[in-house]
C-alpha cells in the first residue's frame, strides 16, 4: 500500500501465538535506490515478493536493507531475501544490533531460558509455533551487517534517510525519519494499538521503562505519517500525538 510518494508499506501475514496478524515492513524508493525497512520472517518472502511487485518496485531493484533491530519477525527474513536478490546489497543496522543480526550472539528473545515463564503460559499448538521461531533463530546462518550506525545519521537515499536511535526495546533499536516525505518509520518503538498510536507494548521490550522514554527522540522530527511494524500506517494528528507519548514516557 502506497504511503507517500516513494514510500510503501508491505503488508505481510504473520502468525503469532495461534493468532493471525499482519506486520508491515517499509520500501522507500527513488530513480536510484530501494531501501526496504525490515525483512519479515523466514517464511515471508513470497508475499514480501508479491507486495512489491504491486508497490511497483521488484524485489530486483533492492539496493539497501535497514534493519530496525534484531527481532526474529525484521531480520527472520534476511537470509532468503538476500539470496532472492542475487546481486550484493548494503545491509544497514545499528551497532548494538550488528552482533546479534550477524549470529556472533544469540539473539536476545531467542535464548533457551528467557521465554521459559513466557512458555509454560501457552497453549499447546504456541508452544510448538514457538519453538519452530526459536529453532529457526537457533539455525540461522548470520548475515554481515556492511554498514552500523549510531544514531543522527542521514543516509542520502531517496532524499536523505534519518537514523534515529531508540534504544529500550532492544539496545540498539532505530527508528527512520524519512526527510523528504516526513514519514517516520517506527519498528516497534510506536504501536497502533485499539485504534491509537501507542508506546512500545508493556512486556515485550529488554528494557520497557527505557523504550518509552526513547519516544522522546522522535519528538524531535516534524512527522506527518507514522509506520508502525505492528499495526500500520497512522496519519491522525501524528506530531500531536508523538508529543503526547513523549510526555507520558518521560513521566513515569
Ligand atoms: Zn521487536
Amino acid at each position: 500500500m502506497k504511503v507517500a510518494d516513494g514510500v510503501a508499506v508491505l503488508e505481510l501475514p504473520m502468525k503469532v501465538m495461534g493468532f493471525d496478524t499482519v506486520i508491515y515492513p517499509t520500501v522507500v524508493w527513488d530513480d536510484e535506490d530501494v531501501v526496504l525497512i525490515d525483512a519479515g520472517l523466514p517464511d515471508s518472502l513470497p508475499h514480501l515478493s508479491e507486495r512489491m511487485d504491486e508497490a511497483g518496485v521488484p524485489l530486483s531493484r533492492v539496493t539497501r536493507v535497514v534493519l530496525t533491530h534484531q527481532d526474529m519477525d525484521h531480520i527472520g527474513g534476511l537470509n532468503g531475501l538476500l539470496k532472492a536478490i542475487g546481486h550484493p546489497v548494503e545491509v544497514i543496522a545499528h551497532e548494538a544490533e550488528a552482533p546479534y543480526i550477524q549470529g556472533d550472539e544469540p539473539l536476545l528473545r531467542m535464548n533457551s531460558e528467557a521465554p521459559a515463564a513466557l512458555m509454560a503460559a501457552l497453549s499447546e499448538e504456541q508452544r510448538g509455533e514457538m519453538r519452530q521461531l526459536m529453532e529457526a533463530a537457533r539455525s540461522r546462518e548470520g548475515v554481515n551487517v556492511d554498514t552500523v550506525v549510531h544514531g543522527g545519521e542521514v543516509l542520502p537515499y531517496c532524499g536523505g534517510i534519518t537514523m534515529i536511535h531508540t534504544p529500550g526495546h532492544t539496545p540498539g533499536h532505530l527508528c527512520l525519519y524519512l526527510n523528504r516525505t516526513k514519514v517516520l518509520v517506527c519498528g516497534d518503538e510506536l504501536e497502533v494499538r485499539d485504534g491509537a498510536l501507542a508506546g512500545p507494548r508493556p512486556g515485550l521490550s529488554a528494557d520497557d521503562s527505557l523504550a518509552r522514554r526513547s519516544i522522546g527522540e522522535l519528538a524531535r522530527y516534524d512527522a506527518d505519517i507514522a509506520i508502525c511494524y505492528h499495526g500500520g500506517v497512522w496519519r491522525d494528528d501524528t506530531n500531536q500525538r508523538i508529543q503526547e507519548l513523549a510526555r507520558e514516557g518521560a513521566r513515569q
